[in-house]
């Protein structure tokens, strides 16, 4: 009899195939004593399995295949890095001596130490880099355990064609997966935001994460069909269900080949309007992705990555460094830096940790414009930076979290006072460089025209505009069935922003999550939105519903929805809405 579990879609397509079970046998790490006289036998031993670490780590990174090397490398990169890190290699030495304990304990403690701090942190993209942390560690325990290599780190041309499953996968196992001919994976643990989902999307594997408990009903050799695009994995499908699904995956080959070829095509409606459609970019690496898909520009370019796993903030030297290496990158298209939205509970050291207890309403602390108005220190650097930057490429300036326009006078006022000290050092930028706003407070969507009447752009963070007129903790489970953009006091709140930046007669863009999610794309449309910023993978499904779609049909949408009750009524409303094609 065959069944179906379900877990997380986080890499669309669909794989039939017999499975392979990888079992990351759980390393059982004990405590033993260490006698002083083989202290310094036990470094050496631990010196060795970081050594050896690195050369496996470079080996697989050294077999990558070149057309999909960017990305990839960059990961493994990032575990190369992390070997690099006294973090890693200092620190566990350093409690050998100490506690006189064996090499695994010490690094286990320091494993222990590193995954808190992630823990703490709000991000849900940050909190995941544990797993990189993990992923490393669990090589150089295995190393020291004198632990054999795992199956599929072997060469083996009998698992091509295999699904793969297991309780965690790291990077390393998904491009180790990609030379053995493994069609999808699946996984137990895992998060959406999770290195090894971004890898598989950007390896084109279907995969699914958090199946929880699938060892318990799916065995070696099973039959399985993986539905990436839905997160359900069926086992042991009858005939019927697999022809049903062998025809889906040609459809969706077919549909992938006709959105690729939508990268050139210019973003314009049915009846002729021209749409703005950027990407959203959180790291370096990302930036190859926003030429992937003919994106035309970077429409958010968080910066609190530059912060994050070090003591001290960066200095104006290094901010500047990273936006020019984002400009090259870029190529000519242009970037909206949004200076750091640190503080509250997502802090980090080089964010300048604030002393005392955590505050008990976090998010509606001191985060963001907030803080940077509160530490100057902290602030100007990257304030410099920014506006020397403007010279060397098309850069905006966006300010996040404000809640009223003093906020803003106060960051005009440094920047007219980094101005005059550039001007007098001689030292170049562009004095018309868009300084814009988030709109994301619901003040400040409310009084979107004072904002829109003093600034050059505008762009909607529906995230926290959700979060804050919704009254509910974005990272709350108990609370996020609240969390709903078609609630008509959020869209309302969009549309006065909307209009504001109309009658302003300047640019108003949106760069939530709700901007790429593409049930709401023709609302928006309706709405009046023309510039949308979203993450490179949905981008080009959002083109080809814009082009799809009439402008004018929509409008009529939109102002229902605006009186609509609740935003039941209006999701019902828009179901018929996006049916219709044109
Ligand atoms: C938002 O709030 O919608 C946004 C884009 O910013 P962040 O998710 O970084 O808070
Ligand atoms: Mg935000």
């Amino acid at each position: 009899m065959s069944i179906a579990l379900h877990g997380m879609g986080v890499s669309r397509g669909i794989a039939i195939g017999k499975v392979h079970i990888v079992e990351h046998n759980q390393l059982e790490i004990t405590e033993y004593p260490i006698d002083e006289a083989q202290l310094e036998v036990e470094v050496r031993r631990f010196e060795t399995a970081i050594a050896l670490t690195r050369q496996q780590l470079r080996a697989i990174r050294d077999h990558i295949p070149a057309a999909t090397a960017g990305d990839i490398a960059a990961f493994m990169d990032t575990h190369l890095l992390m070997l690099e890190d006294s973090a890693l290699t200092q620190e566990p030495k350093r409690l050998i001596c100490e506690l006189k304990c064996n090499a695994e304990w010490a690094l286990k403690l320091q494993r222990d130490a590193l995954v808190n701090v992630f823990d703490e942190m709000d991000d849900p993209y940050l909190r995941t880099r544990k797993d990189d942390v993990d992923h490393v560690v669990h090589r150089i325990q295995r190393i020291l355990l004198k632990q054999t290599p795992l199956r599929h780190e072997v060469p083996d041309s009998r698992l091509n064609g295999y699904i793969v499953l297991a309780d965690d996968l790291a990077p390393a196992d998904t491009v180790l997966m990609q030379h053995h001919g493994i069609v999808a994976f699946a996984t137990e643990y895992g998060g959406p935001t999770s290195h090894t989902a971004i890898l598989a999307r950007s390896l084109g594997i279907a995969s699914i994460v958090g199946l929880h408990q699938a060892r318990r009903y799916i065995r070696d050799d099973d039959v399985v069909i993986l539905d990436g695009t839905e997160g359900v994995v069926i086992v042991d499908p009858d005939d019927r269900t697999q022809s049903h699904y062998r025809k889906r995956q040609k459809q969706e080959k077919r549909s992938y080949a006709l959105l690729i070829k939508l990268k050139e095509a210019p973003a314009v409606t049915h009846d002729g309007v021209t749409i703005e459609l950027q990407a959203n970019v959180e790291l370096p690496k990302d930036f190859a992705a926003v030429h992937k898909v003919g994106a035309t520009g970077v429409g958010l370019y968080r910066t609190e990555f530059l912060y994050m796993n070090r003591e001290a903030p960066p200095d104006e030297d290094e901010h500047l460094r990273a936006y020019v290496d984002v400009l090259k990158a870029l190529n000519g298209l242009p970037v909206t830096i949004r200076t750091l939205d640190l503080g509250a509970d997502k802090q980090v050291d080089g964010g300048g940790r604030q002393a005392g207890p955590v505050p008990s309403n976090p998010a509606l602390g001191l985060r963001a414009i907030r803080l940077c108005l509160k530490e100057p220190s902290l602030f100007r650097p990257q304030l410099r930076a920014i506006i020397r930057a403007s010279s060397m490429g098309s850069v905006r300036m966006m300010i996040p979290m404000l809640s009223n326009i003093q906020e803003m006078s106060q960051v005009m006022e440094m920047i007219e006072s980094i101005r005059d000290e550039l001007h007098e050092t001689h030292i170049e930028f562009d004095p018309h460089m868009p300084i814009g706003a988030m709109i994301e407070v619901p003040a400040a969507a409310i009084c979107a025209d004072v904002f829109a009447n003093e600034l050059d752009f505008l762009s909607i963070g529906t995230n926290d505009l959700i979060q804050y007129t919704m009254a509910i903790d974005r990272v709350s489970d108990e609370v996020n069935y609240l969390y709903d953009p078609l609630h008509p006091a959020v869209l309302r709140l969009i549309h006065m922003t909307l209009e504001a930046g109309q009658k302003a007669k300047i640019p108003v863009a949106m760069c939530g999550e709700m901007a790429g999610d593409t049930r709401y794309t023709r609302l928006l449309l309706g709405l009046g939105l023309r510039e949308f910023s979203v993450h490179p993978a949905v981008l080009l499904e959002i083109k080809q519903i814009i082009m799809a779609s009439r402008v004018n049909e929509l409008t009529y949408l939109a102002k229902k929805a605006l009186k609509s009750r609740s935003g039941i009524d209006t999701a019902e409303l828009m179901q018929h809405i996006n049916q219709r094609t044109h």
